[in-house]
């Protein structure tokens, strides 16, 4: 696989980092992930723009220029032949000598990787998937995309050893999101119910774009945030992200949603979501 790291395209064995930068020592970095459909950028112009603000929001400074940003996805596209997948893209403020303070003047340093992934015929698509509801332990600031992502994972391995694919998070009573993608439920009398956004959630990308598509379908939506009560009493649920686009889920803290198969609302979501993502493209 060829890499990106600070200005040269090299195979991933070869791609260095300083054991000094502010990323590996603190987790002092932000990231996106853009999916790849087609050899095309899905939903592009907007990773863009929240990366833009979680930079500002950490007062780093943007690494290269929109153009090069990307003519280097690009480049990646075409050098790992990716057709569908996902590019990563980390910037982290750059090295300096150990100190919780952090030097004004650090050189970002900016990697990008490709994953190649079945992501339109991803098989957790067609069974849905199985959430545990999870405290959430992570900061207050969830609403940057930050590298620290220790307690996020921690989440997903105390799901996966429950016997669930993922952890929806709890929060005061409340769910904020899934480890990484946000939540949604369907009530018995079909409005699709998702955490209105606040620092507490990231604010996908991919959300916006189908909440766009549920009030084109007419479907009713209320942002706001809602129990695990709720969720187990939901007709239906599935989760939103760059990676995994609309992904249906079929239990909740071991209550078997609607018929244990994904839902009509998820399913239809899915399908418009994946072709406006195709048309889409750049
Ligand atoms: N929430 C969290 C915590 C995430 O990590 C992610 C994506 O990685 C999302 C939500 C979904 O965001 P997006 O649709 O922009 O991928």
């Amino acid at each position: 696989r060829i890499v990106y790291v600070n200005g040269e395209f090299v195979p991933e064995e070869d791609a260095k980092i300083s054991v000094f930068d502010r990323g590996f020592l603190f987790a002092d970095g932000v990231y996106e992930v853009t999916s790849v459909l087609d050899g095309k950028l899905v939903d592009f112009p907007g990773h863009m723009t929240r990366l833009g603000r979680s930079l500002s929001e950490l007062q780093m400074d943007t690494p290269v220029s929109q153009e090069e940003m990307e003519a280097i996805h690009r480049r990646l596209i075409a050098d790992n032949d990716l057709v569908e997948g996902m590019i990563y893209l980390q910037v982290t403020r750059g090295a300096a000598d150990r100190d919780f303070a952090f030097p004004k003047d650090t050189k970002p340093s900016l990697v990008l990787f490709t994953q190649a992934r079945d992501l339109v015929n991803a098989p957790a698509a067609a069974t849905g998937l199985k959430i545990a509801f999870v405290d959430d332990i992570r900061w207050g600031r969830r609403d940057i995309k930050t590298v620290q992502l220790l307690a996020p994972s921690l989440c997903k391995m105390a799901a996966k050893a429950l016997g669930c694919d993922d952890a929806w998070m709890v929060e005061d009573g409340h769910i904020t999101e899934g480890t990484s993608n946000n939540a949604y439920i369907v009530t018995k009398d079909g409005a699709i119910v998702t955490r209105n956004l606040s620092n507490s959630i990231l604010h996908g990308i991919t959300r916006a774009a189908v909440l766009q598509l549920a009030a084109e379908a007419q479907i009713r939506v209320e942002e706001r945030a809602f129990t695990p009560d709720e969720a187990r009493d939901a007709q239906e649920a599935f989760v939103t992200a760059a990676s995994s686009f609309v992904m249906p889920v079929v239990e909740v803290d071991g209550v078997t949603l609607g018929n244990g198969k994904p839902g009509p609302i998820a399913k239809r979501l899915r399908e418009l979501y994946v072709a406006q993502a195709r048309a889409a493209a750049i």
